[in-house]
């Protein structure tokens, strides 16, 4: 199998995926040394907190449809740095690039899964990354505050969804924990 530059890899196989961007493997970017926090708010990035601390959340509203980053020039730090685990596969010739698509492909299905899932429930957080909304979804299964669904659905209609959401995530926690969190 042959290596891949980091460019090639990232054409191939990035501009397929977006889940390091799309709050399916990351909830935040936090800005590092040298980051410049001001510049990117005057591009439109929802920075919170200090210039230079700060940080926004994803789903980053700066990934376009075609899984670009609309920023790209001037991207945090930790964005340009980050590889997952799969991308650093290919680029070492350890994984040859169809397969690995045809892995990024069944994950997205997964998190997508999960997120019809959460829809079908009545969670409207188009906005926040799949672990924090999954995490507030499930207080609320857990303290039974199912008020605001319970016009839509009974009570044992959202449980069962709760149930297949619980699944979905983890089927998709592994997937992500195996092929794409960088490896310790
Ligand atoms: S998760 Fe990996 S393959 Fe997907 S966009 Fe990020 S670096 Fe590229
Ligand atoms: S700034 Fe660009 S590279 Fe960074 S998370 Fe957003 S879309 Fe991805």
């Amino acid at each position: 199998m042959s290596e891949l530059s980091s460019a090639q890899a990232i054409d191939q196989l990035c501009l397929q995926c977006g889940m390091c961007c799309n709050g399916v493997l990351f909830r935040d970017v936090e800005l590092q040394p040298g980051d410049d926090g001001q510049k990117l708010k005057t591009l439109g990035m929802p920075v919170k907190g200090k210039a230079q601390s700060g940080k926004f959340n994803q789903p980053c509203v700066a990934l376009g449809s075609d899984c670009r980053c609309r920023i790209y020039a001037d991207r945090p730090s930790r964005c340009r740095q980050f590889e997952c685990a799969l991308l650093l596969e290919v680029m070492a010739g350890h994984t040859e690039t169809e397969p690995a698509l045809k892995l990024i492909r069944s994950t997205r299905r997964k998190a997508d899964k999960v997120l019809k899932l959460m829809r079908e429930i009545g969670d409207q957080s188009e906005s926040v990354s799949l672990s924090v909304r999954f995490r507030k979804l499930r207080q609320r299964f857990e303290s039974g505050d199912l008020a605001d669904w319970l016009e839509e659905k009974s009570e044992e209609e959202l449980y069962d969804l709760y149930g297949q959401l619980t699944i979905a995530v983890h089927e998709l926690n592994c997937v992500l924990s195996e092929k794409f969190y960088p490896q310790k």
